[in-house]
């Protein structure tokens, strides 16, 4: 006897999922489900946004503490921060993927964060981090290079259509994608509390901002770069990005503390360790950030704020040896290639953190200091062939030569 097949998909007559054959057509419990669900509306049913249901089985999604685990292997420390993310991230794709679950009309709201936290903490770095685990495109942008007149103009789009190229030219995968803006402090507009030289053009920026952030339809060229009359642009819904904004907010420490009253955090001024600065901003609230010169639309869209803590001596020694891809362990690798032993003593990792520390560009600044002092060493590297080179304090400090043996 010949099976029974589901016109629709294809699938062929099961326990679980049984197909029912009328006179000219035969259908699955699977497509049964699906097309109630559509003809519900519970699906989003234009072609953009059409998520087909062998894409829904396939993608799993990671739970917050699956999405840590891998934050954890590429972040040191920003613990608060880490589990801000990973829960947001884990509600956005399950308001995306899972929302025809929901039998009643409850609408789950998007959430977007905002981290704040010095330059060079690992603000950057987790969003990378997240949206390649995710395998989601992902898109930097930097506030203070969108326009500065402040109309919805092309710079804000052109956000959009650096995702697309993210996602290869798949507005479906972009319209999933992450966006990355960075230094969002820098378009606030004037406030009372403070000086600064940017005022109404910054606001512009954050309205502009706004509109993507809140759900747009944007229109991009459909090969990226300039819009051309000719060329019909490709359209883009933003509804369902997440958008992940970041800045170091210096002196929002003190808008806190006003707030608060000095005394009654215990800090005194005289005395005010790093850790005590972290602990003012990560008391940070709404109203802070509108005194700040946020519109307070935008932070309204931006419903996770997370704080990140100023990078640490200690941690710095953690950031070159721990992560997956830490500096030290990638020219470990190197010098093996060429059969080449590395070490480095404690006080070399740590007179290292020592001037990275004095850079004032949090971890950024390892790279480059590591990368000067190898360079000789590395230029030599074939003549120490079967030997072991060992990187002492007086090596970085660029005082003597490394020991080999
Ligand atoms: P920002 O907070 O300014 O966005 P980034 O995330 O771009 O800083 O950090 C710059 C570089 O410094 C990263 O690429 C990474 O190599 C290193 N880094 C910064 N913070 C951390 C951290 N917490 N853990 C591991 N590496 C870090």
């Amino acid at each position: 006897m010949s099976k029974i097949i589901c016109d629709f998909c294809g699938a062929t007559d099961t326990k679980d999922n049984p197909v029912i054959a009328g006179d000219n057509a035969c259908i699955c419990r699977a497509c049964v489900n699906a097309a109630h669900e559509i003809m519900n509306g519970n699906l989003p049913i234009e072609e953009n946004n059409k998520i087909e249901a062998s894409e829904l089985k396939e993608i799993k999604i990671k739970t917050p503490a699956e999405l840590k685990k891998i934050l954890d292997e590429y972040v040191i420390g920003q613990e608060r921060a880490k589990k801000v993310l990973s829960v947001a991230v884990y509600n956005h794709y399950k308001r995306i993927f899972r929302h025809h679950e929901i039998d009643d009309d409850t609408e789950l709201n998007k959430s977007n964060v905002l981290l704040i936290g010095p330059t060079g903490s690992g603000k950057t770095l987790l969003a990378q981090t997240i949206s390649k685990y995710l395998d989601v495109p992902l898109a930097i942008a930097d506030a203070t290079s969108l326009t500065e007149a402040g109309y919805v103009g092309d710079d804000v789009e052109n956000v959009v259509t650096r995702l697309v190229q993210a996602a290869d030219g798949d507005i479906k995968k972009a319209e999933r994608g992450i966006i990355f803006i960075d230094e969002v402090d820098k378009v606030a507009r004037m406030s009372e509390n403070r000086s600064i030289t940017r005022d109404v053009s910054g606001e512009g920026v954050q309205q502009a901002l706004l509109k993507i952030v809140e759900g747009s339809v944007v229109n991009v060229p459909p090969k990226g770069g300039r819009k051309h009359p000719g060329q019909d642009a490709l359209q883009v819904d933003t509804t369902n990005i997440l958008f992940i904004c970041g800045g170091a907010f210096d002196g929002l420490e003190d808008i806190i503390k006003k707030k608060e009253g000095a005394n009654i955090l215990g800090f005194n001024q005289d005395k005010k360790t790093k850790n005590d600065q972290d602990k003012i901003i990560s008391k940070v609230e709404t109203d802070d950030l509108v005194k700040y010169g946020l519109i307070p639309e935008l932070i309204g869209r931006l419903h996770m704020i997370a704080t990140l803590n100023e990078i640490t001596e200690d941690d710095m020694v953690h950031i070159l040896t721990e992560p997956k891809n830490a500096l030290i362990k990638q020219y470990i690798k190197l010098f093996e290639m060429d059969e080449v032993k590395l070490e480095f003593e404690k006080d070399a990792l740590k007179e290292l953190a020592k001037l990275a520390i004095a850079r004032k560009t949090g971890a950024r600044g390892l790279r480059s200091i590591l990368e000067d002092i190898m360079l000789d060493i590395m230029f030599d590297l074939p003549k120490y062939k079967n030997k072991t080179v060992t990187i002492t304090k007086e090596v970085v400090q660029k005082t003597e030569e490394p020991k080999v043996a």
